[in-house]
């Protein structure tokens, strides 16, 4: 397999006409890659894809071939799938006010521009799933808020609306499903790409605490930063750092990494039911 691109957390094989995407155990906070890893934290991300595609099959189509036709040192950690052709559009769906979406709204009571109620809080929930779409920036860079109507302008109308649908039908789907184990998804990052027929079809990773915000329900609260079952934990403990946010990342001790795996099996086992 040739190795065609290494992202922060994801290496990105191409196998005949698949790829195999292979999730390490990497966590990178405010982009950049920490040096310790979180041991079974790719495992978390692939399976827990594998179980959401799967079960969001009857909205979209996904670009899964198989879960287990993986060379053997990447077992229980990726994907083989079709290989697309990206848009280049990472299509985030928010429900509550958190991250990014919260700085914007403080700045201008907009998020994507599209306009929100005053007097929300962090955390609040939001009158319905809004669609904030942002750039999928370069190496190094960091992504910024798309309108809708500069997805217009990047992918076209009917793909722009398309986009919109299926990343609210999917987090619907997904907010649904994770509340009846008592988890709120907060917000989720989708991508999605198009085949050889034009079709629009889900890929990368879906529904994961990397690409999601995962709160317990019973300990939601707006008004202050809530628990989750991702990095917050490790972006909390940085900030007690003096840290500029720059490469290189600080060593992670040995408590935060077995508190942060914690919650990715966590939110892996009560979401699916299953045992990792
Ligand atoms: P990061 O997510 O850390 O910002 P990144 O997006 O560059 O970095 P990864 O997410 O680790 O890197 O790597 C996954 C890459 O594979 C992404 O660029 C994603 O768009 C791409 N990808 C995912 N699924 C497919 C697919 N089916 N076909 C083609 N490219 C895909
Ligand atoms: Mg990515």
């Amino acid at each position: 397999m040739k190795l065609l691109h290494s992202g922060k957390v994801r290496d990105v094989y191409l196998d005949g006409d698949d790829l195999v995407l292979v999730a390490s155990d990497r966590l990178s906070i405010y982009d950049v890659v920490l040096p310790t890893p979180i041991p079974d934290k790719g495992r978390v991300l692939t399976q827990l894809s594998l179980w959401w595609f799967d079960r969001l099959a009857d909205i979209v189509p996904h670009h899964v071939v198989s879960g287990t036709d993986v060379p053997a040192e990447f077992a229980g950690r990726a994907v083989r799938c079709r290989r697309l052709e990206m848009l280049p559009v990472e299509c985030i769906a928010r429900g509550y006010l958190a991250g990014l979406g919260l700085e914007e709204y403080r700045k201008q009571g907009t998020v994507s521009g599209v306009p929100l109620p005053g007097g929300l809080v962090e955390g609040s929930k939001l009158p319905e799933p809004i669609f904030t779409p942002t750039t999928k920036a370069a190496v190094g860079e960091h992504d910024e808020f798309m309108t809708f109507d500069d997805v217009v302008a990047a992918v076209g109308a009917e793909t722009a609306a398309r986009l919109r649908e299926l990343t609210l039908a999917v987090y619907t789907r997904g907010a649904e499903t994770a509340a009846t184990s008592g988890i709120i998804v907060a917000d989720t990052k989708l991508e999605f790409g198009v085949d050889e027929g034009g079709a629009i079809v889900l890929a990368d990773e879906v529904l994961t605490p990397d690409s999601s915000r995962f709160w317990p329900a019973d300990s939601w609260e707006p008004g202050r930063p809530q628990y989750a079952f991702d990095k917050q934990f490790v972006r909390e403990w940085s900030q007690t750092l003096d840290w500029d946010r720059t490469p290189p990342g600080p060593e992670v001790p040995a408590d935060v990494v077995a508190a942060t795996r914690a919650r990715y099996v966590e939110a892996y086992e009560r979401i699916t039911g299953r045992d990792l």
